[in-house]
């Protein structure tokens, strides 16, 4: 297995021969603690970088599906190894409108072999709420900015300013801007 910063842990099941509890703490539980007290000794990460993070599940999963690392491709490769049963009649993942049977069947089963169905479906999971985690940032990232922009342009009085922006402007990361723009409101 390619070590990595940030365990996948998905990554280290789908490829491990030993699942037990023993191996888990030898292997990625001890390869964590270690890249991590490398990092904090050298500042780089040993075991070569690895973003974190949503970026970093995504090359963790496109790695052991053999896939571009894109939530999309990811989700249709997922699909088809999440099913107890593999219907070979299903449209093949790879998007070339061609049958799993007349396409990729063969490179499925035999992910099917590696990632079982429950590994599959912990992904799935995994990956929706990592799209939904993303999601609420970038909205709350919106509200941020809208919020900045209004005190800031509009001189509107704060408590004018939407809900939603006054809750970003409680959440919000950057208090020197923050500061900016609330002080301009009047
Ligand atoms: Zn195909």
């Amino acid at each position: 297995m390619e070590p990595c910063c940030v365990v996948v842990w998905e990554n280290w099941l789908a490829e491990t021969k030993d699942r037990s509890f023993a191996a888990f703490l030898e292997g990625p539980l001890r390869e964590f603690f270690l890249s991590q007290s490398v990092f904090e000794a050298t500042g780089a990460w040993p075991f070569g970088e690895r973003p974190h993070g949503t970026a970093g599940m995504l090359e963790g999963y496109a790695e052991v599906l053999g896939v571009k690392p894109e939530v999309n491709i990811i989700h249709a490769w997922l699909a088809p190894l999440a099913k107890p049963i593999l219907n070979e009649r299903r449209v093949c993942p790879c998007g070339s409108g061609n049958s799993i049977k007349d396409c990729h069947g063969e490179e499925i089963w035999s992910l099917r072999q590696r990632v079982p169905t429950s590994l599959a479906r912990q992904m799935q999971s995994k990956l929706d709420e990592a799209s939904e985690k993303d999601r609420l940032n970038r909205l709350q990232f919106e509200d941020l900015v809208d919020a900045i922009l209004q005190s800031l342009y509009c001189r509107r009085p704060i408590n004018l300013i939407s809900a939603a922006s006054q809750s970003a402007l409680k959440l919000g990361s950057s208090p020197m801007l923050l500061g900016r723009g609330v002080g301009l409101a009047s």
